[in-house]
């Protein structure tokens, strides 16, 4: 049976100038197999939007602001990037670079990984309430009173054991990291 530890740290994909995907390596594939992400196994994700997989508003804005700035200056730019599961803290770094035809391609390579007890708050599905907690797309951290904080801290210091049901989680853009993002060139 495959693991989250065989997935390869290294995943490269391109977008058209028209942000549709037109290019996966065999690194995307792995992973999502690796997630039970089928559908986005197969060749059917090509002519696939890029937004189709990037949800909420804030999120989409950094990326909208990237992509500018690497079509119109013609530059790389390079991110720490967080992409947790349930039981892993996955620490990545995504570079977004120009290709001919106003094309961007990503590189979004594993940094590390970190094996932890899982987190009943991250998981996408069972009974969840109405209350909502906001989580960083970036960087993972989850909002408390006063600032934001690694999930582990959050819930202790929320009271969200993994009793269910938990709330739902709202994801947004921490100040730091909207910062990190703006300033990074
Ligand atoms: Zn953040």
């Amino acid at each position: 049976m495959q693991t989250s530890q065989e997935v390869t740290s290294r995943i490269v994909y391109r977008i058209d100038s028209r942000d549709r995907l037109i290019e996966v390596d065999d690194g995307w594939r792995r992973f999502a197999e690796a997630n039970r992400a089928w559908d986005l196994a197969g060749d059917s994700i090509l002519g696939c939007s890029l937004w189709d997989f990037i949800q909420d508003a804030e999120t989409r804005e950094i990326f909208l602001s990237l992509l500018a700035r690497v079509r119109s200056e013609g530059i790389s730019v390079s991110l720490p990037l967080r992409c947790d599961s349930p039981d892993t803290r996955r620490y990545l770094r995504l570079t977004l670079s120009p290709v001919p035809d106003d094309g961007v391609e990503f590189v979004s390579e594993t940094i590390r990984t970190e094996k932890r007890s899982r987190i009943g708050l991250l998981e996408v599905t069972g009974d969840k309430t109405k209350d909502f907690v906001q989580i960083c797309s970036w960087c993972k951290r989850v909002a408390v009173p006063g600032g934001w904080t690694e999930v582990e801290f959050a819930i202790a210091i929320l009271g969200l054991f993994d009793e269910s049901p938990l709330p739902q989680l709202s994801h947004s853009i921490c100040p730091d990291c909207r910062k990190d993002v703006n300033n990074n060139h």
